[in-house]
């Protein structure tokens, strides 16, 4: 009964003091450790290097693949220990991903490239209703669902990118700089989506380049410096914080937040 092995509802996710290390080289992250409650989102700060996506890689179970190992730590969603785990395993658990850099099947069409992110679903009628879900959240992909993604615009990639994920109906979704080279309009739109999914019931971990648009949909926050946690704390505080206002918030920072209407 493989469908019903699937659970529902947003995942918990704890790291226990996650140390990673690529070759021989001094750890890329180092003794990290945090807590995502179910249904909330976890923003990673830091500049580049910082090992954000080496934390990225370490939920997904994809360190191997990129030359990494975990040194020591462990990974667990809703308690149970998943560090050993496969990443087809994790996926079946309820993870996802979208991709940085919208990492697409270009020859493929917008729907191939949709279908492809619900391999590990048993559910063939699930995956046509999430389908139908997904040109319902995202109607400027709907009227290409027949063309070669390649083709699309870069605002239309990213939101094919994240449907994607969504195919796999995730219960932890790993977001990683899903507002990359998007113009301001279309930041809000991705701001606007990603808070929608987490209230639908899914845990994120969400890396964005604009970090005060991330800390604005985050609930909480954790900056690293080379490999290392600095800060850490509710994100509507980091927002405020001087520290993270002179490292982080760069000029691609300033198209965010929306105008105050209140
Ligand atoms: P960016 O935003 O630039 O991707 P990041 O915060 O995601 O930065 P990581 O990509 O996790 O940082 O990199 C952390 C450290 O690990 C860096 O020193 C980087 O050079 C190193 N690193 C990352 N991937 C590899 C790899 N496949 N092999 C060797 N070293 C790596």
């Amino acid at each position: 009964m493989g469908a019903s092995a699937i659970s529902s509802g947003p995942a918990e996710l704890r790291i226990e003091d996650l140390t990673v290390a690529y070759g021989p080289r001094s750890p890329a992250v180092q003794g990290l450790s945090a807590h995502v409650p179910a249904g909330t989102t976890l923003a990673l700060l830091g500049s580049n290097g910082a090992g954000k996506t080496t934390v990225m890689r370490a939920i997904t179970g994809l360190l191997g693949q990129h030359g990494g190992r975990m040194v020591s730590g462990s990974i667990s969603l809703d308690g149970v220990d998943i560090t050993q785990s496969t990443p087809a395993q994790r996926v079946r658990l309820g993870l996802a991903q979208t991709m940085e850099g919208r990492r697409i099947f270009s020859e493929l069409t917008v729907e191939e490239n949709l279908r492809t992110g619900a391999w590990a679903r048993p559910d063939r009628p699930g995956v046509a209703k999430e389908l139908a879900a997904v040109f319902d959240r995202f109607p400027e992909i709907a009227d290409r669902r027949k063309d070669k993604a390649g083709y699309l615009s870069g605002g239309q990639q990213q939101m094919m990118a994240i449907g994607r994920a969504l195919m796999a109906r995730p219960r932890l979704l790993l977001m990683d700089e899903p507002s990359l080279g998007l113009a301001p309009k279309l930041v809000d739109r991705v701001a606007d989506i990603i808070e929608k999914i987490a209230n639908e019931g899914t845990t994120i971990v969400l890396i964005e380049q604009n970090v005060a648009m991330s800390l604005a949909v985050a609930e909480y926050a954790i900056a690293l410096e080379a490999g290392r946690v600095v800060l850490e704390s509710e994100a509507a505080a980091l927002a405020e914080d001087d520290r993270i206002q002179a490292a982080y918030f760069s000029a691609v920072s300033s198209t965010w937040p929306k105008p105050d209407l209140s």
